[in-house]
């Protein structure tokens, strides 16, 4: 079993600069990611609104940055997918707090303060045709996947900053892109909204769903449901961009902290959960605003107090 102060499981923005304060702070602290680090936010085409890039940064850019920082002050990152958390009674060690450990499929590490920092993954549309034509038309990135889409027709589902964002870019590669949405006004930002309605290549089909996904061994179109009229229409499409919002990825945790009914986790202003010692950070919070600027804040204010947390122990242990 490997022993560190401190151990932060997912390797966005909020992990990430947790990692870069802890280890600057010369706590050993192992980051756990299942992926390539970066999370979510290595996905962005641009970000736009991270201060400090007047022109915009990519994503992968901005990640990339951010972790050669953490590592350059000693962060370890290491890949692994968490499976399970358990933490000590506190009565095994008097005073001291709690300790924890952390198991991948294939590794136990110990650790006195954890930091989670999961994020989220895609909510999904849940209707036929949608699980059998994943990767088979169904995508839930387009910077991933928009440029197989040149000269195709493509639908978006969504009104939040994501559809709107993705269907612009989607919309320098595809013939024609449609977004869906189910009422007659976006949730998307201001600034995004306004580039999106002035964008020729772009239609919007209001107060409308997705009621199934079709296509042989490829999706060929959408069924889409007014929720106004009730009428159906049937859309021609090559790809189809789902971003309904998002998930936690807590499933791991159940039981162990506090969530709200979704399962996003509840923390206090220093990031502790409900249990002392664990703290979470970034998108997998429960909280108003979800950017890669809250994310990268909370992620420093968890590594600060985990830090505190730490010595608090360590302290006490030695008494
Ligand atoms: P979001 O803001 O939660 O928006 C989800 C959208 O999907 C909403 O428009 C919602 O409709 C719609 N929706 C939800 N369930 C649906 C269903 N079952 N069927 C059809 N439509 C459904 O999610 P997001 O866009 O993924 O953004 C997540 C977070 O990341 C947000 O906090 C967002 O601001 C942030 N973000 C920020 C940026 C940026 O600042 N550039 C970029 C990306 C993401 P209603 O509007 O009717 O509820």
């Amino acid at each position: 079993m490997s022993e560190y102060d401190i151990l932060i499981i997912g390797g966005g923005p909020a992990g990430l600069t947790a990692g870069l304060y802890t280890a600057r702070s010369r706590l050993k602290t192992l980051l756990l990611e299942k992926m390539a680090p970066g999370g979510q936010a290595a996905l962005a085409w641009t970000i736009e609104n991270y201060p400090g890039f007047p022109e915009g940064i990519g994503g992968p850019e901005l990640m990339e940055r951010t972790r050669k920082q953490a590592e350059k002050y000693g962060l370890e990152i290491r890949s692994g997918e968490v499976v399970k958390v358990s933490v000590s009674s506190e009565d095994e060690r008097p005073g001291c707090g709690l300790e924890k450990v952390v198991n991948t499929e294939k590794k136990e590490y110990k650790t006195i303060a954890l930091i989670v920092a999961t994020g989220t993954r895609p909510r999904k549309l849940a209707v036929p045709g949608e699980e059998r034509l994943i990767g088979r038309g169904v995508s839930y990135c387009a910077t991933c996947d928009g440029p197989l889409f040149k000269e195709r027709k493509v639908v978006v589902v969504g009104g939040g900053d994501t559809a709107v964002e993705e269907a612009l870019f989607l919309s320098k590669f595809a013939e024609k892109t449609t977004l869906i949405h189910r009422r007659d006004e976006l949730r998307a930002t201001k600034i995004i909204e306004e580039r999106a309605v002035s964008n020729p290549k772009l239609e919007f089909l209001w107060k409308s769903v997705v009621t199934e996904i079709f296509g042989e061994t490829e999706v060929e179109g959408v069924k889409v449901r007014n929720l106004e009229t009730g009428k159906d229409l049937t859309l021609e499409a090559k790809g189809v961009f789902v971003y309904i919002g998002t998930l936690p990825n807590t499933g791991f945790l159940k039981g162990i902290v506090e969530m709200d009914e979704e399962g996003f986790i509840i923390t206090d202003g220093n990031m502790e959960t409900s249990v002392s010692g664990t703290y979470a950070c970034g998108d997998v919070r429960k909280k108003l605003l979800r950017q890669v600027v809250t994310a990268c804040g909370e992620g420093a204010t968890a590594g600060v107090a985990a830090g505190q947390y730490v010595r608090k122990w360590k302290y006490k242990k030695e008494m």
